[in-house]
């Protein structure tokens, strides 16, 4: 038999699922950063971040990080002062994202040129996104990780977003595990010709246990699973496999007019913020499409608290259990 991994024997859909989820999320042309990326590339560290502090993992980022500042805080803060342990060129870049600043320290002035690798050296001193004004005669001005001569577009991810190999790897194991425990998924599986859908359960139940990736416990308290059943961590409702494995994507800017195609989808419990490692173990689960959208901006305890709230405003009386 061939060697399994965390997606044999489930459905084509929810394997490919599975792996997305070690992808970054889309980023538009004007921004910095990389569109679905590798959640392992190159992290781009904000100077009021590194100067606070940023977190940086002991073990390192495994393609490097590179610092992006604004001229000003270079030539005021960086420049003069090397307790700051930045080097133009080698883990930091100067990044315009103003036409003020494109106007006021333009790069030529300094000698810079733009950046082409996201590795040290990163072969230039600065990068531009500069978004287009009303003015007819201004344009944008987008320059450095543009095209595939730079290995296409953006100079790398966002800190939040970063996970190691390894932790990619866990991640998608944890979530193959949930992904079995899914209302139906045998049966799903079954119907797309997986004969014995035991024996892959078994390899991810296996590989979770000899890493850790089974403590019921904690499953539980991170609103993951309950009873052995997957559960959306908002709303606590069991998952199905057919709505895990519906294509009903985190649309940005889609309108899905029918509300009973509930998609489930990748669900950060603690939501990605800055300055945390929030794609981790123990943190991944599948939630309703719906209840991640409203989840996703506050949190899960402060969004049920507002529920309860809309209900209470609109006449209901709430008792908790
Ligand atoms: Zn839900």
């Amino acid at each position: 038999m061939a060697k399994m991994s965390y997606k044999s024997g489930l459905p084509v859909a929810i394997g490919n699922k599975i792996y997305k989820t070690s992808q970054t999320r889309g980023a538009d042309k004007d921004t910095i950063f990389q569109n679905r990326v590798l959640r392992n590339s190159t992290v781009l560290i904000p100077f009021r971040t590194w100067n606070k502090g940023a977190i940086l993992l002991e073990e390192g980022f495994e393609n490097g990080f590179i610092v992006l500042a604004y001229p000003e805080e270079y030539f005021e803060e960086i420049a003069n002062d090397t307790s700051q342990n930045l080097t133009l060129g080698e883990n930091l870049l100067v990044f315009y994202e103003t036409r003020k600043d494109w106007l006021t320290y333009p790069p030529q002035k300094f000698g810079w040129d733009y950046a082409k690798s996201r590795t040290s050296p990163l072969l230039g001193q600065y990068c531009a996104r500069v978004p287009d004004t009303t003015s007819e005669t201004d344009q944008d001005i987008r320059i450095g990780f543009t095209n595939a001569a730079s290995g296409g577009q953006g100079a790398g991810i966002r800190v939040y977003e970063y996970a190691s190999k390894t932790t990619l790897e866990l991640t998608r194991y944890q979530l193959a595990y949930l992904a079995w425990r899914t209302v139906g998924m045998y049966d799903l599986a079954i119907s797309e010709g997986i004969a014995t859908p035991e024996i892959y359960k078994a390899h991810v139940d296996e590989f979770c246990a000899n890493n850790n990736l089974i403590d019921v416990q904690r499953l539980e308290q991170s609103r993951l699973i309950k009873d052995d059943i997957t559960v959306c961590p908002l709303c606590l409702k069991p998952i199905s496999a057919i709505e895990l494995g519906s294509r009903l994507e985190q649309a940005e800017g889609r309108f899905v007019p029918d509300l009973t195609v509930t998609g489930a989808n990748l669900f950060h419990v603690n939501e990605l913020r800055t300055g945390l490692y929030n794609h981790s173990i123990y943190n991944l689960g599948w939630g309703h499409h719906h209840c991640n959208t409203v989840a996703r901006d506050y949190g899960i305890s402060p969004t049920i608290e507002w529920m309860g709230q809309v209900l209470t405003w609109n006449g209901y009386s709430i008792t908790k259990e």
